[in-house]
């Protein structure tokens, strides 16, 4: 199979309502998107696959919802507004502005060509800063947060109080996440407004190394369960002159997007670092207190930090095929059934009375347990083309021997099968092909 283009994905995401440019009625906004109808519930899925292998199927992970607007004092402390800056440097002739780690030649500039014309580096913080309440003064700026991991670390007493864990235990959070980058672009992949998933992992100081390692394998292998082939993956090591000033330690799965390999997610050896900014900051003990030892210690941390919408745009372009079914061609997302918008469509024969009753009894016993589609418009494999095309697994076709006979036919996506199967054991048939 031929590499995916990211033309036609972000095609087909306008096409069939997964993704749309924002703002477009007035021209759009500039590397901002809409997630559509389809789009949202991939979004969904996509964060439901993270929180279920992260939270649910773990009893040493639990589940938080920080607030988005913090205070000065949170990122001040999480050296957030010292240190999270781009270095900017603008082009004198073509007056366009570049950051400068990622510029292929330092000298060159890749907008107008011209040699030794940028101005110095600037660092530029990346933190939306605005306004509490009506009056402007100080006191009154907060932040939108740059990511999701502070609201675990001011939250730690809170959770270890309440939810009775103890270290090795995780906190985990999917929410909203804005950074005022310089460079957005290449689709969903960098915008200044993005969703993350992000863990703290707290741990005794001695064990942050295995633990590390632990996450880093787990956090690999999530995104070739949920279908990305493992030759588009891969785990890089940071050099290093590229670790964070807190870091012991990161690694990046990357995944190889149309433009070459880029970060997924990255996991993290934070150490105590926030830990103790955080209670040196707000004077409150931020450590633990292990009774079988008699020991207190502010455990160290190990940070998997992915995003959703970055995931969703790898698992798109992974899952797009076109093969030819019937001398056709046609275009396929071949996308693991919790990631698909639609579980299962399905398909009156054709509009007439007589199916329909048939028809929406079946939606509303299906509906009840998955995200169904029904459409009753156009020759049917038009329709089952549409359905691949936007990845549902499974089409339901109620046709008129299905009035005499008691049973549909259930085509699937991948192989175009199609098999007869009586209604009373849809259910049990569907479980089976989906697995869940
Ligand atoms: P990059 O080097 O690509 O800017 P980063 O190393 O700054 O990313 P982290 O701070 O580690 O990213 O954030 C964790 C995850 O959040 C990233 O792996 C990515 O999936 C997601 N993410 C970060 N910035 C953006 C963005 N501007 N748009 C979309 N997703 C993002």
């Amino acid at each position: 199979m031929a590499a995916t283009e990211l033309d036609q994905i972000v095609n087909l995401c306008k096409r069939r309502g997964f993704v749309y440019p924002s703002a477009e009625i007035y021209g759009g906004f500039r590397s901002s998107y809409d997630y559509g109808p389809l789009g949202s519930l991939m979004l969904r899925n996509v964060r439901e696959a993270w929180i279920r292998t992260m939270v649910q199927q773990r009893d040493d992970v639990v589940l938080i919802d920080a607030a988005i607007l913090g205070p000065a004092q949170v990122f001040e402390a999480s050296g957030h507004l010292a240190n999270f800056s781009d270095p900017l440097v603008d082009c004198t002739k073509c007056k366009q502005r570049f950051r400068q780690d990622h510029l292929t030649d330092p000298n060159v500039c890749p907008n107008c060509a011209a040699v030794g014309a940028f101005t110095e580096a600037r660092e530029f913080n990346l933190m939306f800063k605005t306004q509490a309440g009506p009056v402007e003064g100080s006191g009154t700026e907060v932040y939108l947060r740059p990511e999701t991991a502070q609201g675990m670390f001011v939250n730690f007493t809170n959770v270890l109080q309440t939810s009775r864990k103890k270290p090795p235990f995780g906190i985990a959070q999917v929410g909203k996440s804005f950074r005022n980058e310089i460079t957005p672009g290449n689709f969903i992949f960098r915008t200044r407004e993005f969703e993350q998933m992000e863990m703290e992992f707290f741990v005794p100081p001695a064990e942050g190394p295995a633990w590390y390692e632990y996450w880093c394998n787990a956090r690999l292998q999530w995104y070739v369960d949920l279908g990305i082939p493992p030759e588009m993956l891969v785990l890089r090591p940071h050099a290093d002159d590229e670790l964070s000033h807190y870091s012991a330690g990161t690694a990046d799965v990357e995944f190889l997007y149309p433009w070459g390999w880029g970060e997924l997610e990255g996991i993290a050896q934070r150490t105590d670092f926030d830990l103790i900014q955080h209670a040196d900051h707000s004077g409150e003990k931020l450590d633990y207190f292990d009774q079988a030892t008699n020991e207190r210690y502010v455990p160290h941390v190990i940070e998997p930090a992915g995003g959703v919408n970055r995931a969703m745009a790898a698992f798109l372009l992974a899952a797009y095929d076109e093969d030819v079914v019937n001398g056709e061609t046609r275009t396929v997302l071949r996308l693991h059934p919790r990631l698909a918008p639609y579980k299962v469509a399905v398909l009156p024969l054709s509009k007439k009375d007589t199916l329909t009753p048939l028809a929406k009894q079946i939606l509303a016993t299906l509906s009840d347990r998955y995200m169904c589609d029904y459409d009753e418009t156009q020759a049917i494999g038009k329709r089952y083309r549409r359905q691949d095309e936007i990845g549902t697994p499974l089409c339901v076709t109620v046709d008129f021997d299905s009035l005499e006979d008691g049973a549909v036919t259930v085509r699937d996506r991948d192989t175009t099968e199609q098999v007869r199967v009586p209604i009373v054991e849809i259910h049990t048939v569907l479980r089976d092909r989906l697995g869940f």
